[in-house]
């Protein structure tokens, strides 16, 4: 046993099993916890066209059957009403009741799902590098000194979330697919560019690999001198903690994460949480324990979404939840303009007044948070606030992290709107420096 971790000491806990589910257990669903027939056939149609998974876990401890349809947890995991447009929902509809039709249900699917813009913010055009004029599969390099690594088996999750902006990596579609096989390509792109000290595994979420798989993927990286953190993107806390607790390999993955920050680098664990019933199981917290006991860094992260955490006191609790935990609250995101986006969609006003009123509730240490946050083509936009001139309201904004390392920091500002929701909605000022502009109005993909 490492003397790094005392608390990735092997803890008695009656093992859970982990059992998917998908659009073929919605009957068993609906009879187990009491959906009605209406919900359960929303459900069934709608994915059709979104993913859905969830687990025992989610079913069991998560969701609050009491509450549904408005519980938050169920609007997460389960597809609804709302979140495809009516028109389509009816042509679905007729289609799947008709058993000659499956052919034109497959090309109305594929259709519904071209129109949700599958790849927000340029990803597939001006993220995925290339050598030689080839793409390197299952790769981004967006920032300088960040890569985005999606290995292979990580393309699913332990349940998917229906607001989820990377839905296309699962609906299996090879052309909506970003996914590399082996690490070999990016050992191969890292020792070309040793500006990278970042890389960010992602999917999906690497956590579904076994321990044995994920360490084949992340040892490699050991040997880059240049790479100093490796950041591991996963909701696995929140959706099935007993991966670091009691599955069969969680004292294996503790282990990997104990050697990687015994070769000098930090292990962060990029964790999603999006409502702080995902932090109020014990199984939760002991997992955070578990993995805090490696020497491993946890920083939270999760996207402001309607109808799952879109009012004050919600964030407040869960940031705080997070600080009692031992982890950072990182990043508070605008939902991206993908999938269900108008079901989720939060106008900046809002998103920025929700996240104002919930800093001011924290204390200094869970003050580490920023938001509201828009991924977007350029980078990483933070709305600071609104101001009132003579000139009128704006948003004052500003780059985060940018494309261009010289517009990181820099503030910028944008007429006010009570509707806009995304970067691409916004005016800005009239004062606003060429480069800036340039760089949030293009390269357009
Ligand atoms: S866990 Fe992450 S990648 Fe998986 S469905 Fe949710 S948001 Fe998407």
């Amino acid at each position: 046993m490492s003397p790094l971790a005392p608390a990735a000491a092997p803890i008695a806990l009656e093992a859970a099993r982990f059992r998917a589910y998908g659009p073929r257990h919605i009957d068993e669903i609906a009879q187990r916890y009491g959906m009605s027939g209406d919900m359960r056939d929303t459900v069934r149609l709608i994915s059709e066209v979104l993913p859905f998974r969830v687990n025992e876990y989610v079913l069991d401890q998560l969701v609050d059957w009491a509450a549904i349809p408005e519980d938050p947890i169920f609007r997460m995991v389960f597809p609804q009403r709302g979140m495809l447009p009516e028109d389509d929902i009816g042509r679905l509809a007729k289609l799947v009741d008709d058993p000659s039709a499956k052919r034109e249900l497959r090309a109305e699917v594929r259709r519904i799902r071209a129109g949700l813009n599958p790849h927000p913010s340029g990803q597939k055009q001006l993220n995925v590098p290339t050598v030689e004029g080839t793409e390197i599969p299952g790769l981004q390099h967006k920032y300088r000194e960040t890569v985005l690594y999606f290995p292979g088996q990580g393309q699913t999750c332990h349940s998917y979330c229906t607001y989820c902006f990377r839905w296309a990596q699962f609906v299996g579609d090879a052309d909506l697919r970003f996914a590399s096989p082996t690490p070999d390509p990016l050992i191969g792109y890292l020792g070309e560019h040793p500006e990278v000290s970042d890389v960010l595994v992602t999917g999906g979420d690497p956590m579904v690999m076994t321990t044995e798989r994920l360490r084949r993927h992340l040892e490699p990286l050991l040997e880059i001198e240049t790479v100093r953190t490796i950041r591991i993107g996963t909701k696995s806390v929140a959706y099935w903690p007993h991966r670091f607790v009691s599955d069969p390999d969680a004292d294996d993955t503790l282990r990997l994460f104990e050697q990687i920050v015994a070769s000098g680098r930090n292990i962060a664990v990029m964790a999603h949480f999006s409502h702080p019933r995902e932090l109020g199981t014990d199984v939760a917290r002991r997992a955070l324990a578990r993995i805090r006991g490696t020497g491993a860094l946890v920083y939270c992260q999760a996207p402001l979404v309607a109808h799952v955490n879109d009012d004050a006191r919600t964030w407040s609790e869960l940031w705080r939840a997070e600080l009692a935990a031992g982890a950072v609250p990182y990043y508070l995101f605008v939902e991206r303009d993908t999938g269900p986006y108008e079901y989720f969609k939060v106008p900046l006003a809002k998103a920025s007044a929700i996240y104002r009123s919930a800093y001011r509730t924290l204390p200094g240490l869970a003050r580490t948070v920023r938001g509201p946050v828009m991924s977007a083509t350029p980078g990483k936009v933070v709305v600071d606030g609104v101001t009132e001139t003579a000139q009128g309201r704006f948003f004052e904004l500003r780059l985060l992290q940018a494309r261009d390392p010289q517009l990181i920091g820099r503030p910028f500002r944008a007429h006010y709107s009570t509707t806009a929701a995304w970067l691409d909605d916004l005016r800005l000022a009239p004062d606003t420096p060429a480069d800036i502009v340039a760089a949030v109005r293009g390269p357009q993909p």
